[in-house]
């Protein structure tokens, strides 16, 4: 029989493992598909943003009872996880709590740590459920936000519902070994001196009254539900919004470091106005530029950068709920912005998987994913890329595909254009001429 859960425990590791690393093929190979772009300059300033952002979840602090809940469960299930090493160890060498002949005073004291921070994530979770469902938060309500459909919804509880599930396995499965390590049935009993642990004993009671058999059967259980829960947890990860519990640091690493609103191609366009205004002479030496793409039509346009920004969205929507367009009935949200620049990259993904690596199904992010109403609504504020906790640019893909509009295809707004026109002729954006800019002063002096 042991030997059985031996095998069955190895099958299961080797399928998780095998599911996690093919995706994260998959994921690294889509974010690939991005455009080059630098992003490992001042490496020490990087690492303090990281630290403070993702680690320290300094963005989150701003309303500090969800930011302060946010890292219990952030901190509680990653801490509370360690204990995975001693599961997986016992499931392959068929032993039952590895370490805690060898560790002494230090075994107790680490999984009464671990208990009190499972309780503190399932407390969280249940309160992080009641907001989403039961009061309602605005910015994750369909009704206001069309990208909030079915999916994101049913992803967000799932992997609550499974946090949840997750810690009461654990709890379980601690109070069950307690009551089987008091009665000293079989091998428990080898472990009678570990004691009983902070939270669990609460639940024992309940197991008063049964048979030796049916504890061994509940502690098996748990223990396997819990194990097989994190396995699948593990490999959900990567289908899930929930991805940023791992992307967020390197997202926050390769962080954009240069000041909010500098355009990445202001250096050429300030020498294409001074060639123009005859201020530059160009270099004769100079090898001509490479015929280019004017902004982005596709993910392919975008930088890797802007693909490993969607795949670290955690879709929480401070980006959308702080939007002046998004506020005022515009069709934009920059979080819908993103969700779809990731929807594409999954698509091209199982296009891949389908019909080969060179399958094109004929779609781009702008037209099929994206629509011209939405970026034109943008103000290029910036509130988008502040509030996000992770560090995301949505505005950056935004500026990029309505390049591509207006530069490519030559699909401003009428407006836009006049406004152009009136930049272009009177270096101003009004339809004065430039010889009539002081008039106003005429009038001062009468
Ligand atoms: S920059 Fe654009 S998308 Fe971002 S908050 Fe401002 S208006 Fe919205
Ligand atoms: S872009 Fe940032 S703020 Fe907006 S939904 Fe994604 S994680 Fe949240």
């Amino acid at each position: 029989m042991a030997i059985l859960q031996q095998i069955l425990f190895v099958a299961a590791l080797a399928t998780a493992a095998w599911f996690l690393i093919r995706r994260a093929g998959l994921i690294r190979r889509a974010i690939q598909l991005g455009k080059p772009e630098n992003r490992t300059d001042r490496p020490n300033e990087r690492f303090s943003i990281m630290l403070r952002v993702a680690f320290g979840q300094k963005k989150m602090m701003t309303n500090l009872t969800v930011g302060l809940m946010h890292f219990v469960i952030y901190v509680g299930f990653v801490i509370v996880n360690i204990e995975v090493l001693e599961i997986v160890l016992d499931g392959i060498l068929g032993t039952h709590r590895l370490f805690a002949p060898y560790t002494g005073a230090v075994y107790p004291f680490l999984i009464n740590t671990f208990e009190i921070l499972a309780l503190g994530v399932w407390i969280v979770c249940v309160v992080f459920l009641i907001r989403r469902f039961v009061t309602k938060v605005p910015r994750f309500q369909p009704e206001r936000h069309r990208e909030m459909t079915r999916w994101p919804r049913t992803d967000a509880a799932l992997i609550l519902i499974l946090e949840i599930l997750l810690m009461t396995a654990f709890l379980t499965w601690n109070a069950s070994d307690s009551v089987l390590r008091e009665r000293e049935v079989g091998h428990y009993g080898e472990l009678s001196n570990v004691g009983t642990f902070v939270v669990s004993q609460f639940l024992m009671p309940l197991f008063a009254n049964w048979s030796d058999a049916a504890l061994v059967a509940c502690e098996r259980f748990t223990w396997w539900f819990h194990i097989l829960g994190i396995l699948f947890f593990a490999v959900y990860l990567t289908y899930s919004k929930h991805l940023h519990i791992v992307l967020a640091f390197p997202n926050t690493y390769f962080s954009d470091l240069k000041p909010k609103g500098e355009m990445k191609n202001m250096a050429d366009i300030t020498k294409e106005v001074q060639l123009a205004l005859g201020i530059a002479q160009a270099d004769p030496n100079e090898a001509p530029a490479e015929p280019g793409r004017f902004g982005a039509r596709d993910v392919r346009d975008l930088t890797w950068k802007n693909l490993m920004d969607a795949y670290s969205c955690t879709e929480c929507g401070r980006c959308t709920a702080a939007c002046p367009a998004n506020i005022t009935g515009k069709k934009l949200s920059p979080r819908k912005i993103m969700m779809d620049t990731r929807d594409r990259l999954e698509d091209i993904q199982r296009g891949w998987q389908q019909n080969g690596p060179e399958h094109d199904d004929g779609k781009t992010l702008l037209g099929d994913y994206i629509t011209a109403e939405e970026i034109n609504a943008c103000t290029t504020c910036q509130a988008c890329v502040q509030e996000c906790p992770v560090n995301i640019n949505p505005l950056d893909i935004i500026l990029q595909l309505r390049r591509y509009k207006i530069m490519e295809e030559a699909q401003a707004p009428a407006s836009w254009n006049a406004m152009f026109s009136n930049v272009e002729n009177n270096m101003a954006p009004w339809k004065f001429s430039p010889g009539d800019r002081f008039n106003w002063a005429d009038q001062v002096n009468q």
